[in-house]
């Protein structure tokens, strides 16, 4: 009776577990017999460069000897080896690996292409010479290996997001030739899946108990000194997991995934070799795996590739035809979901749109943003407008505070788009195939009954890496297997397809998907966040000028190769842990001088088309000039005026919509602002309009509305408050800001300098003072008070050196209402301003993008600002969030000097009846002022576009991409109405007719132009793109 023996479920695993283990046994056990013979590499040199260089260069240089437990570095610098070898004639017929295991990220070069990533931490260490040594093949070979002094996850000190440690070196430690056993290989695969499917199934299943006996069968029969004995080892696994499913079974659809953070703990020049050693593994994977898939997002990447290694492009290029390597997302880079403008947003999709048709031959059907930090509810429409149905992400299930639940949905944005929308339900975008992660997947599916198909991606991510070939070898065993869910290696557009086929079940969610998580990223790295205000502000009224030069003027060329580059590079900041803030120091400084380039060459552009629109230049010196606005409403604003003696005069101008004004006389305030200064330091001011009195430190303790008779600011509170936190999160520093830190507001209120009059009245009323937030860190800010101005403006200056610190403003109100508005891409939303529920309490500090609103019938007030993102605004205090404090990933985050305005702005009426999304607009874009030639006299005014309906903001004006003498103009509906108005124009248009965000028309049918003027609907935040032909 050999055999029947009574089994003990724990040491009959462990056993069959200890039989494959890498650590212990391997003397004896099957894991120890994957390699057979090995001999060293015959030389190794190197040489060390702190740049990264292309390999024609390096190949050039002076290589010295180098050794096996060498060490190389410091991070960020590049070591080059040349290796050469010979394979031994002996080894005829066995596999031969070439074995290279090293700190740091290496890539194998070979007859001068790259041909491997060689990886520790992504688990690849060995590149295949040969699957079968013949006589005839080359034994002798020279190759080189490109190691990147910095980790997967660059180089942390102590911790992964710590910052990067400068001084570290990197160790080889084997570089050898060796037989790879590939049989051994093969059952080593078998026994895991067969051990993980006794251990995860439970002891509930009988199948666990089923695999646990096989695989303890296994290692009876497989004698590992007799590879005889393989063949029945390997027929006992696969008796076992080729028994089938029935039809029932849940469906996992595996898709091979390498997320690469565009730039996060590295720099984005080492992105662009990270995409290279992580493709190129990728194509070697696909030429032994014909059925493997592997998924690939951010047109950036793939540019950056293209330029430096051409030739893998072009393969990648011929995979991509073979449907193995796809293309997915539609977008630039995975941008953040919060922050960038409605405008940036579409331009994701256009620049990525248009590059994957260019270079693929297809645009992408589906979204993906796996790893981004909350999604606009306004992605749907976007999506919707360019091309894009679908959408994938998970990062929803880092929620802190509530599960989210559905993994399978509609997604409805603000204005009724919606898109299919699909959270892998194994909550990651790098899977490791294995049986946990495929029965999790099936377990935690939030939509069973509903949807029997699953989305599964694999392969080591974030700091690139990639899917390795056991993983694929897992997926192979257990394709069909009772018990487990189905395993197929699908397309997103198969398994897309699959969902969209039966849709009936779904439920629908409406709104934003907001993290919970990562608040504090809204705040992090203020010079960023300004920096990608700015530049939107700036590439917004480029286009727009050179947009009316080109059609006014034949000489003007439109600049479209700059712009697209200086939009590419704004594009580029917007990246996920870029804009957030969430990056070391110096993707800091890089993405700041991207910033600094567009903004010259930005003003450069701006000033030609000017100038070319207009005539005069900064040279002039006449007395009047010429002034410019960008926006589609008429604006009455103060500016600063330059004057022949070379100084500046204050002066309130009129400006119309889309044009130009031609001063030669200022205009008469017809309530002139009068300052007041009382005896105990407090001052007074009042423009007509509003009145409002500040105490000697700078804050309002009485806000009226004149016409409204209404005061804003609750009896014995201050607005204008400064208050500051404690600002310490569990782990992810610059990322998250807690709900505890509430606890610890206290107000920063130390006078430096009190309250004093800089303008006395007339045009502009203001006054500035200066308070102290700790020894090393103030605030000094100019109140300002303008004549016909709705709002009190805050100019600040904050010298800012603290440590896990936050610093806001608040605005306590006489406002009572259960909800704040909040402007987000082309539109706005809602979110409460109590704590009822655990997700209006998740919900403690929030995102908006220019301004915010707490209304109650009849009356509000707004917040304005004009480069901040954080908002929160609890019962009646409205709070902005000014400045944090990190120190991970870098550890100098905002300590610096800061400038930024912010504006309050009380009202009668709605927000929408006050024009507060006009004000908000006016504070971000300024109005452009040049002088004009000593001829002109008189005063004029030429508007090129304007619109009847104050719902309507005509956003975009710009080129048509790939057509000649034709314009696309931009509109959203910015009230929640649904509205029919009529755009006038005064330009030459021949023909309107709409298109859709990539600029491809919608109908075939233009619009009429009457008397100049065309008549436009829309539904409530409906975002319309119209040609214009000329
Ligand atoms: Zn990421």
């Amino acid at each position: 009776m050999a055999g029947f023996v009574l089994k003990n479920r724990r040491t009959t695993l462990e056993r069959a577990e200890k039989f494959i283990s890498a650590e212990y046994f391997t003397d004896i056990n099957l894991r120890g017999r994957l390699f057979g013979a090995c001999c060293p590499v015959e030389s190794l040199s190197y040489f060390l460069t702190p740049s990264r260089i292309l390999y024609e260069n390096a190949v050039m240089q002076e290589f010295i000897p180098a050794k096996v437990g060498d060490s190389f570095g410091p991070t960020w610098w590049t070591s080059w080896f040349r290796v050469t070898l010979t394979i031994p004639k002996a080894w005829k017929g066995e596999e031969v690996h070439l074995v290279w295991e090293s700190d740091g990220e290496a890539l194998l070069w070979r007859n001068g292409i790259p041909v491997q990533g060689l990886t520790k931490e992504g688990e690849k260490i060995s590149y295949v010479l040969t699957e079968k040594l013949t006589d005839e093949e080359p034994h002798s070979l020279e190759l080189y290996v490109e190691l990147a002094c910095n980790g997967l996850f660059g180089a942390g000190q102590g911790s992964m997001i710590s910052a990067p440690d400068p001084n570290r070196n990197f160790t080889l430690y084997k570089a050898e030739l060796v037989v790879f056993n590939r049989d051994v290989h093969e059952l080593l695969i078998d026994f895991e899946v067969l051990s993980d499917i006794a251990k995860h199934l439970g002891i509930e299943n009988q199948h666990s108990y089923q695999a646990l006996y096989t695989a303890n069968k296994m290692v009876n029969a497989c004698d590992v000194e007799d590879r005889s004995t393989f063949a029945e080892v390997h027929r006992l696994a696969s008796d076992f997991l080729q028994q089938e499913n029935g039809k029932s079974q849940h469906t996992v659809h595996a898709m091979g995934h390498c997320h690469i953070d565009t730039a996060w703990l590295w720099p984005y020049e080492e992105t662009i070799r990270k995409c290279a050693r992580s493709w190129v593994s990728v194509l070697r994977l696909m030429e032994k795996n014909p059925s493997f898939i592997f998924t690939c997002s951010q047109a950036q990447q793939l540019e950056w590739v293209k330029s430096w290694y051409p030739g893998l492009f072009t393969q990648i290029q011929e995979f991509a035809e073979k449907g193995q390597f796809v293309i997915v997302g539609g977008t630039w880079v995975e941008m953040d979901g919060n922050l960038p403008s409605g405008e940036s947003m579409v331009r994701q999709f256009l620049q990525g749109q248009r590059f994957f048709q260019q270079e693929f031959g297809k645009q992408c059907c589906e979204f993906w943003l796996p790893d981004t930090f909350g999604y606009s509810a306004q992605l749907p429409q976007i999506m919707q407008g360019c091309g894009i149905t679908r959408f994938l992400t998970q990062k929803l299930s880092w929620n802190l505070v509530n599960e989210f639940p559905h993994h399978t949905f509609f997604w409805e944005g603000i204005d009724g788009s919606r898109v299919l929308t699909h959270f892998p339900p194994g909550n990651s975008y790098e899977m490791k195939c294995k049986v946990e992660e495929l029965l999790n997947t099936v377990k935690n599916n939030k939509d069973k009954g509903r949807v029997n198909d699953s989305a599964f991606l694999f392969g080591f991510g974030d700091g690139g890496g990639g899917p390795t070939q056991d993983m694929l070898d897992r997926l192979q065993r257990v394709q069909n297997t009772d018990g487990l869910p189905r395993v197929k290696q699908s397309s997103p557009e198969t398994f897309f397809s699959i969902l969209e086929a039966d849709t009936t079940m779904l439920c629908t969610w409406v709104g934003e998907l907001f993290l919970e998580l990562h608040n504090g990223s809204y705040t992090s790295q203020a010079k960023i966040k300004k920096g990608n205000r700015k530049c939107e502000c700036i590439l917004h009224s480029v286009e727009v000028v050179s947009s009316l030069a080109s059609v006014q003027k034949d000489t003007f060329e439109y600049p479209s190769s700059q712009l697209q580059h200086l939009w590419r590079l704004l594009l580029l900041n917007q990246f996920h842990d870029v804009l957030p803030g969430t990056c070391i120091q110096p993707v800091v400084e890089d993405a700041v001088k991207f910033y600094e380039e567009i903004q010259s060459n930005g003003n450069e552009l701006l000033k030609e088309a000017i100038q070319c629109l207009l005539g005069g230049s900064e040279q002039e010196t006449g007395k009047n000039i010429h002034v410019l606005n960008t926006l589609s409403w008429e604006r009455t604003e103060v500016i600063s005026m330059p004057r022949l003696e070379g100084d500046e005069v204050l002066a309130l101008i009129k400006v119309p919509s889309v044009g130009f004004a031609t001063v030669t006389k200022p205009l008469v305030p017809p309530h002139p602002v009068i300052v007041n200064s009382q005896g105990d330091g407090s001052v007074l001011m009042e423009n007509g309009i509003l009145k409002v009195a500040f105490d000697s430190s700078g804050r309002i303790t009485s806000l009226s509305h004149l016409l409204y008779k209404r005061e804003t600011i609750p009896d014995g509170c201050c607005g204008n408050q400064f208050v500051l936190f404690d600002d310490v999160p569990l782990y992810w520093d610059a990322w998250d800001v807690m709900d505890y830190h509430l606890e610890t507001r206290k107000p920063v209120s130390q006078v430096v300098k009190s309250l004093e009059v800089v303008c006395p009245g007339g045009v502009r009323g203001s006054v500035r003072y200066s308070i102290r937030i700790s020894d090393s860190s103030k605030i000094r800010q100019e109140i300002i008070l303008d004549a016909c101005c709705p709002y009190v403006k805050f100019k600040t200056e904050v010298e800012w050196h603290e440590a896990h610190k936050f610093l806001k403003v608040e605005f306590p109100t006489t406002v009572h209402s259960l909800n704040a508005t909040y402007e987000i891409q082309f539109g706005h939303l809602q979110r409460p301003t109590h704590r009822n529920t655990s997700w209006d309490w998740a919900r403690f500090e929030v995102w908006g993008h220019k301004w915010a609103d707490l209304s109650e019938h009849g009356f509000g007030v707004a917040i304005l600002n004009d480069c901040k993102y954080g908002y929160s605004v609890h019962r009646n205090i409205m709070t902005l969030s000014l400045l944090r404090a990190p120190k991970a990933p870098d550890a100098t985050a905002d300590m610096d000097h800061h400038q930024f305005t912010y504006a309050i702005m009380p009202h009668a009426g709605s927000f929408q009846e006050a024009n507060v999304i006009q004000f908000a607009y006016n504070i971000n874009y300024p109005l452009h002022i040049v002088p004009a030639e000593p001829s002109v006299s008189a005063s004029s005014f030429w508007s090129a576009f304007s619109i009847q309906s104050p719902a309507v903001v005509l956003e975009t004006i710009k080129q048509a991409e790939d057509r000649q003498n034709a314009l696309v103009a931009r509109l959203y509906e910015s009230h929640g109405s649904t509205v029919v108005t009529w755009l006038h124009t005064s330009l030459p248009v021949k023909q309107a007719i709409w298109c859709d965000l990539l600029e491809q028309p919608m109908t075939t049918k233009p619009l009429s132009i009457t008397d100049f003027q065309i008549q436009l609907s829309f539904t409530p935040f409906q975002i319309r793109s119209l040609l214009l032909t000329f």
